[in-house]
């Protein structure tokens, strides 16, 4: 399969654990962009093929490059962090990036190789459904909220684009974790924008039930599974998210 071509929405946790390691496997071969040249290792991204919640990064760092794991350096301990703020554990979400290399020196991805990059990611979308993706600082945010400002919109969610291969999904906006350990103030933001992801979760399940009830008969079937309750997904009454 080539990076542009759609993937069939796979409907069971081991086809779409295969199908995200059949992205990962292109991905650490990938010579799509320049950022191919400057790499030690692409990193795909990792996490829980049953997940609800995606979410994405900018691009992987040194430690993550050394690695290729996202977000294994100081920002993914921050993360880790405030994800345990709200009781969830990385390994229960799926944690990516818009680009899926390091850029050389941690300079900011540029437009051609998030562009380059782009049917990586909405293939991982296409393949996990997810109910809601998690924007983590403003190359992300560009992505799944363009136009906005990251200091006017974190906290907030939108609908994401359908064309980004998301499909009845919110994005919801926090400021990147690399940020916050640069700004007391912006990691203070940050727990406190975090806290309404279990509410914007509950939202995003309710609404995509409502949009995908009234579907008409030949819109793309969707996996029962991830709309019934389970011990990672207990349903839209859980106070608790996992
Ligand atoms: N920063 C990112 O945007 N992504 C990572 O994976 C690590 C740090
Ligand atoms: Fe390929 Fe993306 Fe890496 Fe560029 S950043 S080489 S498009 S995997």
């Amino acid at each position: 399969m080539t990076a542009g071509e759609a993937t069939i929405a796979a409907t069971t946790t081991e086809q779409r654990r295969a199908a995200l390691e059949a992205i990962a496997a292109e991905v650490r071969t990938c010579t799509r962009c320049k950022l191919a040249q400057g790499r030690t290792n692409a990193v795909p991204g990792e996490g829980n093929p049953d997940t609800e919640v995606m979410f994405v990064g900018e691009g992987p760092g040194q430690t993550e490059d050394a690695q290729g794991r996202p977000f294994v350096g100081r920002a993914g301990e921050l993360l880790v962090r405030l994800l345990a703020s709200i009781g969830w554990r990385r390994q229960e979400v799926f944690i990516t990036n818009i680009v899926k290399c390091r850029p050389p020196g941690n300079r900011d991805p540029e437009p051609d190789e998030i562009a380059a990059c782009a049917p990586y990611l909405q293939r991982q979308l296409e393949v996990l459904d997810p109910a809601v993706v998690v924007t983590l600082g403003r190359f992300s945010m560009g992505h799944f909220r363009p136009g906005e400002r990251i200091t006017q919109i974190h906290g907030t969610h939108a609908p994401a684009p359908e064309g980004t291969g998301a499909r009845d999904a919110l994005a919801y906006a926090l400021f990147h974790p690399a940020a916050a350990l640069r700004s007391t103030d912006v990691e203070r933001q940050s727990y406190d924008d975090i806290a309404r992801l279990p509410r914007v979760l509950a939202e995003a399940r309710s609404r995509r039930a409502d949009v995908r009830a009234t579907a008409p008969a030949d819109a793309p079937a969707v996996g029962p599974e991830l709309l019934t309750p389970s011990p990672t997904n207990p349903g839209d009454d859980a106070p608790t998210l996992f």
